[in-house]
């Protein structure tokens, strides 16, 4: 039986995909993805539609917009959307009055997501990238579950003002209990799928909004009484995170502390170019990219490491499309490609090293090898 014999359910719907390949390696990682995503659908006996559409850097040379009406309008209408990355020196002059990241920013505002999710796992064969020792690291398989639509990046008032004394900056960090009852919505109902404990994260001995925080979130943990729910103050959250990394389940908080702390989680897993990540809202419908920005370094040269894309890949299978057993599938394979020696030059691969293209083909060939 092939690795991948699973979910056949001719005559549905057709998922519609957007994909965003962005700048720089995104247009790489992002058709390596794609090529992961057909194998699926082949395998499952179900079609996909695929549409590509430009955003950020490549947008703005295309149309003057990093992001054009037809690519929101196309988002909107998509099942799922699968985003490489935007940016890169060809479009950072700070005088520019529209920059690539307003596409990606404006995106995730016009589509309400205001969840951010990105899984960290310690993969065996990679444990010796990481920067902590093997053996705090080993075991590690959390999600950090980061508020990305409020906090203090939005709040109001916000800005400088000259004063008698001197200059005053000044930003607001307000939540109200309906952005935080649907974040921990979410985090509750991933941890269902997962080991049943939720880590809420926050600055309750010091600040207002924590306190509401976390009284918010012990009134949705009511719902969820399968579910384990610890406190944890972001300072010592941030020590846990590399001291005993792997006693977390789903870490959920407000959005700066997320923005923080899931990049110090990032790096346990060893690369940069292994995260994915998911952007989720209201509906099904989420925005799925890897976490690495467009690596302008090495881009055009096909040495990118796709993986991070094509795990990306796997989430929005499983969190838009509903195909759970096919996001298993490719996981899988990631590991078994991995276990294999397969590298590229981001993980250590050195002379041996794969190219995009070669790493993609080894995913594919775990994919449709015959099981064990
Ligand atoms: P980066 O993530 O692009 O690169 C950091 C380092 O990691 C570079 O050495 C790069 O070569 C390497 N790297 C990144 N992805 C890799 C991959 N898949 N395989 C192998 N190596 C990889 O971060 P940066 O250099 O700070 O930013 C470059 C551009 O990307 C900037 O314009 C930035 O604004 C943009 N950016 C975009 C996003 C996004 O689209 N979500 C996120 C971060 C940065």
């Amino acid at each position: 039986m092939a690795a991948l014999a699973f979910g056949a359910n001719r005559g549905a719907m057709i998922p519609r995909i957007v994909l965003l390949p962005g700048d720089g390696v995104g247009p790489e990682v992002v058709g390596a993805a794609r090529a992961v995503l057909e194998a699926v659908g082949r395998a499952a006996g179900r079609e996909l539609a695929f549409e590509e559409h430009p955003i950020g850097g490549s947008a703005l040379d295309a149309c003057g917009e990093p992001l054009p009406a037809p690519t929101l309008a196309a988002c909107r209408d998509a099942d799922a959307i699968l985003l490489g990355a935007v940016g890169g020196p060809r479009w950072d002059d700070p005088r520019a009055l529209k920059r690539p990241e307003q596409g990606l920013l404006g995106l995730r505002k016009e589509l309400g997501l205001f969840a951010n999710l990105r899984p960290v796992r310690a993969v065996s064969a990679l444990l010796s990238a990481s920067p902590l020792r093997e053996e705090r690291v080993i075991g590690t398989d959390l999600v950090v579950v980061r508020e990305l639509t409020g906090g203090l990046y939005f709040g109001e008032p916000r800005g400088r003002t000259a004063t008698p004394e001197g200059r005053r900056a000044v930003d607001t960090l307000v939540y109200t209990d309906i952005e935080i009852r649907r974040v921990a919505q979410v985090a509750f109902d991933l941890a269902r799928k997962r080991r049943r404990k939720v880590t809420s994260v926050d600055k309750a001995n010091v600040l207002d909004s924590s306190r509401l925080w976390r009284e918010v979130v012990v009134e949705v943990a009511r719902d969820y009484p399968d579910v384990e729910l610890e406190h944890q103050l972001v300072d010592s959250c941030a020590m846990r995170l590399v001291t005993a990394p792997a006693g977390f389940d789903v870490l959920v908080m407000e959005n700066m502390f997320g923005d923080i702390l899931s990049d110090e989680a990032s790096v346990l897993a060893g690369s940069l170019g292994m995260l994915p990540s998911a952007s989720l809202g209201a509906t099904r419908r989420g925005l799925y990219e890897p976490i690495h920005g467009s690596a302008p370094d090495i881009a055009g040269q096909g040495v990118a490491n796709p993986l991070g894309t094509i795990l990306s890949a796997a989430m929005l299978l499983e969190l838009s499309l509903g195909w759970a057993d096919a996001a298993r599938a490719v996981e899988q394979a990631v590991e078994a490609a991995l276990a294999r020696g397969a590298r590229t030059r981001d993980l250590g691969g050195g002379t041996g090293a794969l190219s995009t293209s070669g790493m993609t083909e080894a995913i594919l060939r775990e994919l449709t090898a015959p099981a064990a």
